[in-house]
């Protein structure tokens, strides 16, 4: 029986690439296990496939780890922060227990060339054999010296019975021992295997519970022939569901699905990415979607982990991150907004920090950032003089109109929204203009742009002099445009 204190779970990521949302999702289901029983979280690098690693993609690995929060508890070197074991840098370990095998008779060298295998494996599929190698060294007690392409190590499989998984999730899954192949454990180049490392590890490291995608659930019983020659006892296992696009086909970038840290760049809070992520294959009932991370570390179980294929939804990624943005405090936000403004939305931070009460109700993403508060920032607005003129109006009414509302706000003594909407809609009142066109002008004229936040509490943000300067633009533009209309000179 295993007690709370004794769980023990890792992420084993192959650095073949960059994580993708599916990869981080079982990192992160092992994670909250683990917090959720005062357990152990073990990071394991399995970088033994040479031919498909990514040079810089165990760096983007641990990026992600910690962009959304999954710190790992031990590695190689006593002291955090801890680097992640490293499977290649074990390789004397995997040597000795292949030794140790094929010294019992549980694994052999095989010598069999490429050609060979690959005419064998033909055969067999034409003649409906299962596997794709007839186990022609098994006996041979061949050594691992000579041989033409370099000799490997095989795993000798049961060849009847049945192996069988109690999976947590999917409950009891067997296999015909008699359909599956003797697989390799030690490669030509000298690397074992994932099957061979991922169990040994896996039992070094006193893992107690394997949660890791569906897709490896073909290799379990492969792996539990290993324990049983090893004389391990197993973990247990959980095949955490498969995710699929909106259009039911497996994830892909066709999706939106990417590197988890595209994500970042893309403006999604890493809570919200957590909670997105936490859903796909886990809920806390049937109706509750917005969960912040420590209420999963509460409640989370595999009991509520389904076996059904979860569904990548990206207009609920994007919802729930509008959701965490309007949750955050002033401060926060403005601090998060800083890395996706242009430099001159870095000068003023007490400025920003004013700005994004009025512009969080807008925020889906935080690379959103710059299209609704630059107006702020920049000197120049690029906008066409066309837009100032509001429907029902002509040039020269708008441009009656701005000028007056600049003579009135030269007047205002306190620049503030409560006492500019004041004196701005008297002044509509006393043009006869609604204030969808008055203010739809002032809007254009200020901001450059014919959606903004409330245009008083912009007007007062923006200060007097960017307001006046801005309205006194907007009538050169106009004046030009009218000069330009009747071919005279401005
Ligand atoms: N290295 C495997 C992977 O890339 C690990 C599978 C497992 O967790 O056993 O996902």
């Amino acid at each position: 029986m295993t007690t709370d204190g004794d769980i023990r779970v890792r992420f084993a990521p192959s650095p073949t690439g960059e994580p993708h949302v599916g990869n981080l999702r079982t990192a992160l289901f092992n994670w909250l296990f683990a917090r959720r029983h005062g357990g152990t979280f073990v990071l394991r690098v399995e970088d033994t496939d040479r031919n498909r690693y990514v040079e810089d993609a165990l760096g983007v690995i641990l990026e992600s780890l910690r962009w959304l929060g999954l710190e790992w508890d031990e590695g190689p070197e006593a002291g955090g922060p801890y680097a992640p074991y490293l499977q290649s840098q074990r390789l004397d370990i995997y040597h000795g227990i292949t030794e140790d095998l094929v010294g019992r008779g549980l694994a052999y060298w095989c010598h069999c060339p490429r050609e060979r295998l690959d005419r064998v494996r033909k055969e067999r599929q034409r003649d409906g054999l299962p596997g794709g190698y007839d186990r022609h060294c098994r006996d041979l007690g061949l050594s691992g010296q000579g041989g033409e392409a370099g000799p490997v190590v095989r795993f000798k499989m049961a060849l009847q019975g049945e192996t069988v998984v109690d999976d947590l999730i999917r409950g009891r899954v067997g296999w015909d021992n008699g359909l599956l192949d003797d697989f390799i454990i030690l490669k030509s180049d000298g690397f074992p295997t994932y099957h061979l490392a991922n169990v040994v590890d896996d039992h070094i490291m006193r893992i107690s519970h394997v949660l890791r995608a569906e897709e490896w659930l073909s290799s379990t019983p492969r792996h539990l022939q290993l324990y049983d020659a090893l004389g391990y006892s197993p973990p247990l296992f959980g095949h955490l569901p498969m995710i699929l696009g909106p259009d039911r086909a497996k994830l892909s970038k066709r999706h939106g699905s990417t590197s988890v840290l595209e994500y970042r760049s893309q403006g999604f809070l890493p809570e919200a990415m957590v909670n997105f992520m936490v859903l796909l294959g886990w809920s806390l009932d049937d109706k509750t979607d917005v969960i912040c991370r420590d209420d999963v570390v509460e409640s989370f179980s595999l009991e509520r982990v389904g076996k059904g294929a979860a569904v990548f939804d990206l207009d609920r990624l994007q919802w729930m991150n509008g959701v965490y943005i309007r949750s955050l405090e002033d401060d926060d936000l403005a601090e998060r907004m800083l890395p996706y403004l242009g430099r001159s939305g870095k000068g003023d931070r007490a400025y920003l920090r004013r700005i994004v009460p009025l512009v969080r109700q807008r925020l889906k993403t935080l690379a959103e950032a710059p299209e609704w508060t630059s107006y702020f920032f920049e000197e120049e607005l690029a906008y066409d003089a066309a837009e100032l003129v509001q429907k029902g109006m002509d040039l020269d009414s708008t441009l009656g109109a701005l000028e007056a509302v600049l003579g009135v706000l030269e007047g205002v003594e306190e620049f503030s929204a409560g006492s500019l909407e004041g004196v701005l809609r008297a002044a509509g009142a006393e043009l006869g203009l609604s204030g969808r066109k008055l203010f739809g002008a002032i809007r254009v004229a200020v901001t450059g742009r014919t959606a903004s936040p409330p245009i008083f509490e912009t007007m007062e943000l923006l200060g007097r002099e960017r307001c006046l300067g801005r309205i006194a633009g907007a009538i050169g533009r106009l004046e030009e445009q009218k000069a330009g209309s009747t071919g005279l000179p401005a």
